[in-house]
């Protein structure tokens, strides 16, 4: 069995490969990589829009295969949970994770705010060579700070407290994260519909 993941970033492919004991590869490795246009109003939709995709592209190939795509990102209830699905643009196509913490911390600064809760969000789906789709989320809670401290985690880290803490995640050491975050909480159920499938 292989896990075919819709992704090619390197963090994610290793941080997956640590939690299953199956062959993971980037599906760049089985097909010609290609624009997937993430249009979907919900994280687990746009998790499935990739699966799906790539699902078309393998799906005569007589492989035994488990494709795995996610979405993710963080939510601001005070500003109507922005940026949510657009995370990964929010200060617009081709920036960098600094433009978007930054434009995150702005918007909290044009509101007065120093300090609100949010939420990071991860959507995993998967769908076996059969085409059955299963889908699972894992949230980490907390609170943005109109501030950017410390310099670990990547994205929207630096500024954002999780519960129970008084540091950002740029501050907190990295095993504080794996063990709070979204997407360890939703790779753990990822694992449990792996092994299930096995
Ligand atoms: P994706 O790769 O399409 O899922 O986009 C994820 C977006 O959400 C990126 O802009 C990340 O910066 C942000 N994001 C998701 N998870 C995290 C996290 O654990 N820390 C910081 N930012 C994150």
């Amino acid at each position: 069995m292989k896990i075919i993941l819709a992704s090619a970033n390197k963090g994610k492919i290793r941080e997956i490969k640590e939690y299953c004991s199956y062959d993971v590869l980037a599906y760049s490795d089985v097909v010609e990589p290609f624009d997937i246009i993430e249009d979907g109003d919900t994280f687990k939709e746009n998790a499935l829009i990739k699966a799906r995709a790539i699902y078309e592209k393998l799906k005569d190939s007589g492989e035994h295969f488990i494709i795995l795509a996610d979405d993710s990102g963080i939510s601001v209830p005070a500003l109507n949970n922005e940026p949510g699905i657009y995370s990964a643009r929010y200060a617009g196509e081709g920036v960098s994770d600094k433009d978007n913490l930054y434009k995150l911390i702005d918007e909290l600064k044009k509101h007065n705010i120093t300090k609100t809760a949010a939420f990071y969000t991860a959507a995993m789906a998967m769908i076996t060579d059969k085409g059955e789709e299963f889908t699972v989320h894992g949230w980490m809670y907390g609170d943005v700070i109109a501030e950017a401290r410390g310099d670990k985690g990547f994205g929207y880290d630096p500024m954002f407290i999780p519960e129970g803490y008084h540091d950002t995640l740029g501050e907190l050491d990295s095993d504080v994260k794996e063990a709070l975050s979204h997407r360890s909480r939703a790779l753990k159920l990822t694992k449990t519909i792996l092994e299930s499938l096995a």
